[in-house]
């Protein structure tokens, strides 16, 4: 599948804020927002105030390159969200959730999602016992997601798992035991106002 492929700091600063697309870096001095903590292009650092339609934009388009997902897969998870029954804005925030490489990412198990699409796709996880290499491939309540291998694996320092996921250290697996709901997600979103731009 097509995928951006560009420098991923120029996302963050895009975005005004931190994306955490390269792993240890994006806690290090090297991260870009610590230098550079404005806009690419040669007025950058002088753009306006945005229009209610630019912050409905700037915030899919955030949302979008945190996931890692290009345009019409993501439309495609927000207009499954408008469907089913229940607050839509909840309803896609759990789509993105129940990604097999963002519960991987979740996990402690890669240092960024981008990293766990790799793991994934070289076959390093199961679910439930059954190797899956797909990245979009969605875990549901229950589902018990564990690494054949953890020798390409190293743990996130001060990883904190999010409560929705359980780990099992013994039997070194993770479980995940319920869906998030919107409280539960720490990363500044504001999904109403995706909402918003896909329903004018
Ligand atoms: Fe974003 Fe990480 Fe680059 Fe910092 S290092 S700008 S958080 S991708």
């Amino acid at each position: 599948m097509a995928r951006y492929n560009g420098p991923k700091c120029r996302l963050c600063r895009r975005e005004g804020e931190k994306l955490y697309l390269k792993g240890t870096r994006c806690e290090s001095e090297k991260c870009a927002m610590n230098k550079k903590a404005y806009a690419p292009g040669q007025h950058g650092n002088t753009r306006g105030r945005l229009s209610e339609y630019g912050k409905q934009l700037r915030e899919k388009q955030k949302v979008k390159r945190i996931y890692g997902l290009l345009e019409k897969q993501f439309n495609t998870y927000v207009q499954e969200a408008l469907r089913v029954k229940g607050v839509s804005g909840e309803v896609l925030m759990q789509q993105l959730e129940t990604r097999l490489d963002t519960a991987v990412y979740r996990s402690g198990f890669a240092v960024s999602r981008a990293q766990a699409r790799q793991f994934i796709r070289s076959n390093i996880f199961t679910v439930n016992g059954k190797p899956v290499n797909i990245p979009s491939y969605r875990v549901k309540v229950g589902d018990i997601i564990k690494p054949v291998s953890f020798d390409k694996i190293q743990l996130r320092e001060g990883f904190v798992m999010p409560d929705w996921l359980t780990a099992n250290v013994t039997e070194r697996y993770v479980k995940f035991t319920r869906m998030p709901t919107l409280e539960d997600l720490s990363e500044n979103i504001n999904v109403q106002l995706i909402i918003e731009f896909y329903s004018r």
